[in-house]
């Protein structure tokens, strides 16, 4: 774990460093801003989802999200993001396509039927910030795609289950990794869920392995960013020479999906839901919602 980078994002934050670092609840006050993040960020993601055909380049959908950031008054969280030693993303939305795992860049090339496009965006609005990303299928794409697909999703809401209070971090990363192993999928190792708050990047780091039981106790307050990246072959990544784009390793295509979500004391809330969404959820349509 120690040399497992956050968020998708790659960071030198070590797993001794977040041990170190307290996981913030957040206020009434803070959940309510939390929620707002989470409906715009959530709002972009359906967009750019309906967005998604082939033709369509990543530049577009880029650009796209940047315009609807801009005009809700809220700042990308990914553009101009910069780990030490890095160059700043020089993207707002993470576009990466089949075996790229995150961290894609955005092209001039027209998606392609039959491809899948990992989409990861983030905002900071009125001070906190959402985090949220889907796979979606360009097109007809192979049962095995759509199964990869289904799974993370899957593995999603498996892992949003457990952020109960009295629940343990450990609980979240084993719900998601039984399931994917059922599947025979490798689960990425390298990048891994976090808390998320005022910043991106917040303690704890969320694993998408581990063993029940371990880990930091779950309380109420707390927020986290769950996303599962599962492989259809090997759990091994590497990254290309921009520095930025993971792949894995054997280039067999890769998914993964997040949510923000905050732990109440009756259980998760998902953040990352567009107004529509809630609706559905009310009326008990909840698998509309899976990302
Ligand atoms: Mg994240």
């Amino acid at each position: 774990m120690s040399n497992s980078r956050i968020g998708g994002f790659l960071s030198k934050v070590s797993q001794t460093f977040f041990g170190k670092r307290m996981i913030i609840a957040k206020s009434r006050k803070d959940l309510d801003r939390m929620r707002e993040a989470g409906e715009l960020i959530a709002e972009v993601r359906e967009a750019v989802r309906a967005m998604i055909a082939p033709g369509i380049t990543t530049l577009e959908l880029n650009a796209a999200a940047h315009k609807m950031m801009n005009e809700a008054g809220a700042k990308p969280a990914f553009l101009g993001y910069k780990p030490s030693g890095m160059t700043p993303f020089p993207f707002v939305i993470c576009a990466s396509l089949n075996e790229q795992v995150v961290h894609g860049f955005s092209t001039d090339q027209p998606l392609q039927n039959g491809d899948i496009i990992s989409v990861d965006m983030a905002a900071s609005y009125n001070g906190f910030v959402g985090d949220t990303a889907m796979t979606v299928a360009i097109g007809d794409v192979s049962e095995e795609a759509k199964q990869l697909i289904r799974v993370t999703e899957e593995c999603l809401m498996l892992g949003i289950e457990q952020c109960q209070p009295n629940k343990r971090v450990g609980d979240v990363s084993w719900a998601i990794q039984q399931h994917a192993e059922k599947f025979g999928y490798g689960i990425v190792r390298d990048y891994t869920g976090h808390g998320i708050g005022r910043t991106m990047h917040e303690a704890p780091q969320i694993a998408n392995y581990g063993r029940a039981g371990t880990k930091d106790k779950i309380r109420a307050g707390y927020c986290f960013a769950i996303e599962p990246m599962l492989n259809m072959g090997t759990h091994e990544t590497k990254t290309l020479e921009d520095k930025w784009t993971v792949i894995t390793k054997d280039g067999k295509p890769s998914a993964h999906c997040e949510h923000t979500i905050a732990v109440t004391a009756e259980g998760p809330e998902i953040l990352t839901l567009t107004k529509a969404q809630k609706v559905q959820l009310s009326q008990g349509k909840a698998e509309t919602v899976g990302v």
